[in-house]
């Protein structure tokens, strides 16, 4: 029976031997950027690479998902490693789609490159026989929270429940058969060195906001009309008001925009609105501002005598990374990159659906480097294609021995002592119960 090492040894020499077409298929998916629940193409590029491989694999999961699997050599639990299909909307950015502004600035080409770069090294190389288990190679739609509007309208139409990826597919069951996952995340900060492990994210909750008013000329008679735009920044200023009574350790972000804003200078805007996020540290704080922000957007329709329609989605729960799973992946970043280039813990103030994950099974979301500028930026660019493509994938096919080899005796043992917030069906109640629309008038 081989040791760990040598197996590990096995599936990064498969890796490094096609590290060439690894890092192509970052590169051919930075050319082609399809935001969440429309990654049409790229879903079928990815079927393309699993039926080179000859994994099978089930497809157009929450529209777009695809979802291929590996028996090990003997049972034993299962393990997802994921990657994220969807594009940011980043009109300035240097490949964003003309038109449609659509950009990879968040890394996520890199991300499908290093899930099927893991799933090469460890389906490609021989080791399967020797672990217990199956894998599953997850590459799942729409992480990234935008378009609210019109996935509230799919949501209505009924094509999708949550407005993101991981949730939908949660619903969907497509979770059911795995009991452990895994992803890596592209970073540019300079802080998190070449591999950073994130504890905790941020959680969220989604609004759209309406702001109803009445219209009328604005320069013969604004006397008749009700200023909804005046309603939404008043909304807005009173949402700032808040902002000195957020307690630090809650790490609460509000952060609305204006998506309609009038309809024509001469007219008193009568139909405004808004998108925004309430993200906090844990779901009871989310909630406490979900709250909050609510009274404050009724304040700014109560000045006026305007009318508000808020809609609230659910969004994500707080990323809660398994430390055990964690410590794994830091050993074997520590043979790729050396101890000096490991970025350290800490709570992020972002948000991803990962978080949803992690609350029904133990499941992480480490960092690897390689971009440069700012996520979600302009300039977001990957670099260093190793770092960023193979370095993650080989991170995450070592972690994956370690849990499964042995008759996954490691895997076991996390899934046996994690104590997991919820089941999957309290999960689903849980943000189910987050979804309301309200309309309000003095
Ligand atoms: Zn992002
Ligand atoms: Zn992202």
């Amino acid at each position: 029976m081989p040791t760990n090492e040598e197996l590990k040894a096995l599936v990064c020499q498969a890796i490094d031997q096609r590290a060439r077409e690894i890092t192509g298929i970052a590169q051919h998916i930075l050319e082609n950027p399809e935001p969440g629940f429309k990654e049409h193409k790229t879903s079928r590029f990815v079927q393309e690479q699993f039926d080179k491989l000859g994994l099978p694999h089930k497809d157009d999961l929450a529209l777009t998902g695809v979802k291929a699997w590996a028996e090990a050599g003997s049972r034993g639990p299962t393990v997802a490693v994921i990657g994220e299909l969807d594009s940011m909307i980043v009109p300035g950015h240097v490949k964003a789609v003309p038109g449609t502004g659509a950009a990879h600035a968040c890394g996520h080409h890199a991300q499908i490159a290093m899930m099927l770069g893991a799933a090469i090294g460890l389906t490609q190389s021989g080791v399967l026989r020797h672990l217990a288990g199956r894998l599953v190679f997850f590459a799942v739609p729409a992480e990234e929270l935008i378009e609210v509007e019109s996935r509230d309208g799919l949501r209505r139409e009924g094509k999708i429940e949550f407005i993101g990826g991981k949730p939908e597919l949660v619903r969907l069951g497509q979770f059911d058969d795995v009991d452990m996952a895994m992803m890596t995340h592209t970073t540019s900060s300079p802080e998190d060195r070449k591999i950073a492990l994130s504890g905790t994210n941020n959680g969220l909750v989604v609004k759209r906001i309406q702001y109803i008013g009445r219209a009328a000329h604005a320069g013969g008679a604004p006397h008749l009309g009700i200023n909804a735009l005046n309603a939404a920044t008043l909304g807005i200023q009173a949402i700032h008001a808040l902002r000195e009574t957020f307690r630090d350790g809650d790490t609460v972000r509000v952060h609305p925009i204006i998506t309609r804003g009038g309809d024509a200078v001469s007219v008193v805007p009568a139909d405004v609105r808004m998108e925004t996020f309430v993200r906090a540290r844990t779901t009871n704080a989310v909630l406490e501002w979900d709250r909050k922000v609510d009274r404050a957007l009724r304040a700014g329709a109560m000045a006026v005598g305007a009318k508000v329609r808020i809609t609230t989605i659910p969004g994500y729960l707080p990323l809660n990374n398994n430390q055990a799973m964690a410590a794994m992946y830091r050993v074997n970043g520590v043979g790729v990159v050396g101890e000096a280039n490991i970025g350290p813990i800490a709570h992020r103030t972002s948000s991803t659906d990962m978080g949803d994950i992690s609350q029904i099974m133990p499941a992480i979301q480490p960092y690897a480097g390689g971009a440069t500028g700012t996520a979600h930026g302009t300039d977001f660019l990957v670099e260093d294609y190793d770092l960023a493509v193979i370095t993650p994938a080989k991170v995450m096919a070592m972690t994956v021995i370690d849990l499964l080899a042995g008759g996954a005796a490691k895997a076991k043992e996390i899934i046996g002592t994690t104590k997991l917030p919820y089941t999957k069906d309290a999960y689903l109640k849980l943000v189910r119960s987050f979804a309301r629309e309200e309309e309000w008038e003095e």
